[in-house]
C-alpha cells in the first residue's frame, strides 16, 4: 500500500505561508491535498452559500496555480472523517497536517472527531497554529503582546509548488468523495445569492493585490476616516476582512509586505491606525480562544436576566430592512446585497438588535453571521458581546439611528444608495424622516408609512429603558465584583487599542 501524508484545507485557503503544507512536503512522502465542504460546518445556522462560494473561489484561484505542476486540491462533500475512510482500504495515511482554527464549538468538536479518528486509526495528527493567535494553554497575559509580536515577525513558510509530489487517485475513489460543483453548494435556484462585480473577489491571489493597492493608493487616502464612512468605506477600507477570515493571506505576510514596500510619510498615520485593526483582530481571536464559552453565554453573568422575551415580529422586520429607521435598514440591504458593511454600521446593527429591539444576541448571531461573507467568530462574537452591553467592560454605549447617520452619512448618500425612495429628499434629513414636515413630504413625495414604514420602535422610550435597565444590573454589588473579576482575568488589552476600545461602537 502506498504511503502518503495528507494536507487538510479549512479556512487557511493559501498556498503560500503555510506551514501544514511546508512540513508536509518536507516530511517526504507524497501528499494528498484536501478541502470538504462537511455537512457539520455547511449546515450550521452561521453558515451560509456566500461562504461556500467564497471558498470555492478561493480553492479555484489555488488551482490555477498548482495547474502547471499537475496537482490538484481534491473536493470532497464529506465530512473529513469519511474521507479518511475511503481513503484507508487503499493508501497507508501518515500524517494529517492541518491548521488549529480559532472556532466555534461545532467546529471544535468536528476537529475532536479527526484527532480521535486518527488516534484510533494509526494516523499522526498535527496541527499548527494560526499565525498570531496561540493555544491558551500558551498564552502569558501580561506578555501577550510580545508574544503576538514575536510571532507575526516569524519568518514566511516558502515553498517550491513544484517539489510538491501527489499520489494520483484513481476516479472511483474521487467520486466517493462526491466532489461539488459550484450550483450543488450556492444552490441552482437560490434568488438571494447573486454575487455581481460589486461582491469582493475570493483567494490568495487578490487578497495580495487588494494588500499592494491598499499599502500604496488607499493608505494615504483618508483610509482612517473613509473607513468609518458607509458610503465610502466599500472601496476606501482596506477590505482584508474576508481574505484573512478565509486564510488567503495572514497577517504575517502583511506585516512583511509591510516592511518591503517604500513607504512616504504622507501615509503612514493611516498604516498605523490599519496595524492596530490587525491587532484588535487577533487580540479578539485570542480573547475567543482563551474564552470560547462566549458564542452561548454571556461574559458577564450578571445580565443573564435580561432580554428573555424573544419578539419574532421585530426581529423579522429587521431582516427584511423594513424597520423604519433609514441607517438601519440600509445597513441591512448592503449587507444583504453585497455581504460587507464597514466597522461603524456592524455596530450600529449590533446596538440596535440589543438594545432598541431588547433582544437576546445569542438568537440574532446566526442570522446576521450568515450575512457576513469575512464572518469571523472569534471577532463577531466578542464584538457582538461588548456592544450588546454583556461583558461590562466598557462604558454603556447606545447608539442612536439618526444621531449616527448625521455624524456618518451627513449628506445622506449611503441612505439614498439603498432606499432610492430618499432620493429626492436632502441628505440631512434621510437619517430621520419623521423630522420631514407636511409640506417636505409633498414635495419630496415622500409618505411615511407609505413610502417608507413607519418606525417599529419608539427610539427615545428603547433608549431610556435599555439605559435604565443596564445600569440598574451593572450598579448592583454582586455586577461589579463580577465586572472587576473579569477586569483582572481576562488578557490585558494592549496600550495601542486601549483608547478606540473605551469608546467601544462609538469612534473605532
Ligand atoms: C458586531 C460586529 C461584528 C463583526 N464581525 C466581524 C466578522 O465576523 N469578521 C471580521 O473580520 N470582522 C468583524 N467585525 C470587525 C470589523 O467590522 C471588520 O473587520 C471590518 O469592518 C472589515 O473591513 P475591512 O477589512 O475593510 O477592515 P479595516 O477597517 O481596513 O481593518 C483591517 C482589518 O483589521 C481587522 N479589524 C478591523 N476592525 C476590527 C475590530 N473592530 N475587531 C477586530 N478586528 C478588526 C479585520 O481583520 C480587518 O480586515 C465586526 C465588528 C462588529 C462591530
Amino acid at each position: 500500500m502506498e504511503a502518503i501524508n495528507i494536507v487538510w484545507f479549512k479556512k487557511d485557503l493559501r498556498l503560500a505561508d503555510h506551514a501544514p503544507l511546508y512540513h508536509a512536503v518536507q516530511a517526504g512522502l507524497p501528499v494528498l491535498l484536501m478541502y470538504c465542504f462537511e455537512p457539520s460546518q455547511t449546515q450550521h445556522p452561521s453558515y451560509s452559500e456566500r461562504h461556500s462560494w467564497y471558498a470555492y473561489h478561493s480553492i479555484a484561484d489555488m488551482q490555477q496555480h498548482l495547474k502547471p505542476f499537475g496537482i490538484t486540491i481534491y473536493l470532497s462533500q464529506l465530512e473529513f472523517t469519511q474521507v479518511l475512510e475511503t481513503l484507508l482500504p487503499h493508501y497507508q495515511v501518515h500524517t494529517v497536517f492541518a491548521h488549529r482554527e480559532t472556532a466555534m464549538l461545532h467546529t471544535r468538536q468536528r476537529n475532536e472527531a479527526v484527532a480521535a479518528f486518527c488516534s484510533l486509526n494509526g494516523i499522526t495528527f498535527q496541527e499548527f497554529p494560526a499565525t498570531g493567535v496561540l493555544p491558551a494553554s500558551q498564552v502569558d497575559p501580561p506578555n501577550w503582546l510580545q508574544q503576538w509580536k514575536t510571532a507575526i515577525h516569524a519568518p514566511i513558510y516558502t515553498l517550491n509548488l513544484g517539489k510538491i509530489t501527489t499520489p494520483d487517485l484513481p476516479k472511483h475513489i474521487v467520486q466517493q468523495f462526491l466532489p461539488p460543483t459550484l450550483p450543488s453548494l450556492i444552490g441552482k435556484s437560490n434568488k438571494q445569492f447573486k454575487p455581481d462585480k460589486a461582491w469582493q473577489k475570493p483567494g490568495e491571489t487578490n487578497a495580495h493585490e487588494l494588500l499592494t493597492n491598499f499599502i500604496l493608493h488607499k493608505a494615504s487616502n483618508g483610509y482612517q476616516k473613509k473607513r468609518g464612512l458607509p458610503h465610502e468605506s466599500a472601496t476606501a477600507s482596506s477590505r482584508l476582512s474576508a481574505p484573512l477570515a478565509f486564510g488567503n493571506i495572514t497577517i504575517k505576510q502583511i506585516y512583511w509586505q509591510l516592511k518591503q514596500l517604500k513607504l512616504d510619510s504622507t501615509n503612514q498615520h493611516d498604516l498605523t491606525i490599519f496595524k492596530q485593526q490587525l491587532l484588535a483582530r487577533d487580540y479578539a481571536l485570542q480573547m475567543f480562544e482563551m474564552n470560547p464559552q462566549i458564542e452561548q453565554q454571556n461574559l458577564n453573568y450578571a445580565v443573564n436576566g435580561i432580554r428573555l422575551k424573544w419578539n419574532e415580529a421585530l426581529f423579522e422586520a429587521f431582516i427584511q430592512s423594513k424597520t423604519g429607521f433609514p441607517l438601519v435598514d440600509a445597513a441591512m440591504l448592503c449587507l444583504q446585497k453585497t455581504g460587507f458593511i464597514n466597522h461603524r454600521l456592524r455596530a450600529l446593527l449590533a446596538s440596535f438588535v440589543a438594545h432598541h429591539l431588547w433582544l437576546d444576541w445569542r438568537k440574532a448571531a446566526a442570522p446576521i453571521a450568515k450575512l457576513l461573507v469575512d464572518f469571523e467568530p472569534g471577532i463577531f462574537y466578542w464584538n457582538l458581546q461588548n456592544l450588546s452591553s454583556c461583558t461590562g467592560l466598557y462604558p454603556l454605549n447606545i447608539l442612536l439611528p439618526a444621531k449616527e447617520a448625521k455624524r456618518i452619512d451627513k449628506n445622506g448618500l449611503f441612505i439614498k444608495q439603498w432606499l432610492p425612495q430618499f432620493k429626492l429628499i436632502p441628505g440631512a434629513l434621510c437619517g430621520h424622516p419623521a423630522l420631514l414636515s407636511d409640506l417636505e413630504q409633498q414635495m419630496y413625495h415622500f409618505k411615511p408609512g407609505k413610502d417608507y414604514p413607519l418606525p417599529i420602535v419608539n427610539i427615545a422610550e428603547t433608549e431610556l429603558h435599555a439605559q435604565t435597565q443596564l445600569e440598574r444590573i451593572y450598579q448592583k454589588p454582586i455586577a461589579v465584583k463580577e465586572t472587576a473579576k473579569l477586569t483582572a482575568a481576562i488578557l490585558p488589552l494592549p496600550a495601542a487599542l486601549q483608547t478606540r476600545q473605551k469608546a467601544l461602537g462609538s469612534k473605532s
